[in-house]
């Protein structure tokens, strides 16, 4: 019996592919580095463990609403003022499993089949995926070469008239470039003249680094959140480095709000009761961890850099927000899944693959981990891309030699 041919087309996740590729070599005892997964190292923040552990041993875990629990939608709408100086109501509100869910849900919510989307390259590795698992078209503009920044003519060229949708990640996974004020701003006003909904996924918007601040579009928004088609993303992965809670959440008009509810309704009733009250501890609770989490980041991206510049044909954007960077190694090879595979193999140091984000001859760097793995990991990588570099390292206890160039 033949499987559905659209589900047959969506490729698996790359990043959590590469995941699992390293446990089994970790559990086989290698010393594997992981530069692939983004995900910060902190323990959770206590008052998310104190508000889920509470709400467990109550003992009285069932459904809840569909779009969260009033309390944590409280905390959400709290945190869209203090941040993004919008007040929006309860219905402008609904939580979902993850970030991703809530993405999901919004294009599954939008879209007509064949309706097109913009997508901004370099782009997270899912938002192509989605977007044809709804039956929609994904319509990449890649930025001018040299730069991770999009230029606006660029994008109001891939805007058509099937062009429902525009999403912009910034800062940005994979490039960690946080989008110029103006480029905002002219986003904005372009996609409210034109009428097409703007997703701002905005997961990373508090990990900006060097004193600078992500600008939210909503400044530059005239249309308020109900008569407007501005929807932002967010939740608290990585904002608290809570990603196995799996909560997130959208802010978006009633109309849309209401649709989203019904699809989720339908397919998940709802996130876990116990991972909405962690997320609710997290946001009522201390926000010292987030600039804690900032900061740690921020020195881990300059251990990076600085590995990344000693080697001599690699360059790399600098990433001004995130826990990513991605450099471009097309002196070394054009092709980044043999790149990867290459590291790999020879330097036990999991990378993704920049063809998976729209740039090949890239790599992406996740600098999330600890500082020793950061230098470590790009230490490895030098000495197997680079013939100046040292020939033998040790790797564990082993003694690797570079026989390769
Ligand atoms: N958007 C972007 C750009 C991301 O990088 C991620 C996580 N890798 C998500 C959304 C999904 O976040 P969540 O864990 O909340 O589903």
């Amino acid at each position: 019996m033949a499987l559905s041919q659209l589900a047959r087309s969506i490729a698996e996740s790359p990043t959590l592919r590469l995941n699992e590729e390293a446990r089994l070599l970790k559990e086989r005892g290698e010393a594997v580095i992981n530069l692939g997964i983004g995900e910060p190292k902190n323990k959770t923040p206590i008052s998310a463990v104190v508000a889920a552990a509470a709400q467990l041993a109550e003992g009285d875990v069932k459904y809840t609403p569909t779009d969260g629990i009033p309390s944590l939608k409280k905390a959400i709408i709290r945190y869209t003022e203090e941040n993004y100086d919008r007040l929006v109501a309860p219905e402008n509100v609904i939580v979902s499993s993850g970030a991703k869910q809530s993405l999901y849900n919004i294009l599954f919510t939008l879209l007509n089949p064949q309706d097109e989307v913009v997508i901004l390259a370099p782009y997270w590795v899912s938002y192509p995926e989605m977007v044809k698992m709804v039956y929609g078209v994904p319509v990449i503009v890649t930025p001018e070469d040299g730069t991770m920044i999009p230029r606006m003519q660029d994008i109001e060229r891939a805007v058509s008239s099937y062009t429902k949708v525009v999403i912009v990640n910034s800062p940005n996974n994979p490039s960690g470039a946080v989008y110029p004020e103006a480029l905002i701003a002219a986003i904005v006003e372009f996609c409210e003249r034109r009428d097409i909904y703007l997703i701002f996924d905005d997961i990373y918007h508090k990990l900006v680094f060097d004193g600078h601040t992500a600008v939210p579009g909503y400044r530059f928004a005239h249309k308020d959140v109900d008569t407007g088609k501005l929807i932002v993303v967010n939740g608290i992965s990585k904002l608290y480095g809570m990603t196995g809670y799996r909560i997130g959440w959208a802010i978006a008009s009633r109309p849309v709000v209401e649709v989203m509810i019904n699809v989720q309704a339908q397919t998940t009733s709802c996130p876990s009761l116990i991972l909405q009250a962690g997320a609710e501890g997290a946001l009522t609770g201390l926000q010292s961890v987030v600039e804690g989490l900032r900061l740690s980041i921020q020195n881990n991206r300059d251990l990076a850099l600085r590995e990344l510049a000693a080697l001599p044909n690699a360059h790399t954007a600098k990433p001004a927000g995130t826990f990513y960077c991605l450099p471009d190694l097309r002196a070394y090879n054009n092709n980044s899944v043999e790149l990867a595979d290459f590291l790999l193999k020879r330097a036990l140091v999991v990378t993704v693959p920049g063809k998976e984000f729209g740039m090949q001859g890239y790599l992406r760097l996740s600098y999330s981990g600890s500082p020793h793995d950061v230098t470590e990991g790009i230490e490895r990588i030098r000495w197997a891309l680079d013939p100046e570099a040292p020939n033998e390292i040790y790797i564990g206890d082993r003694r690797m030699v570079r026989d390769w160039l």
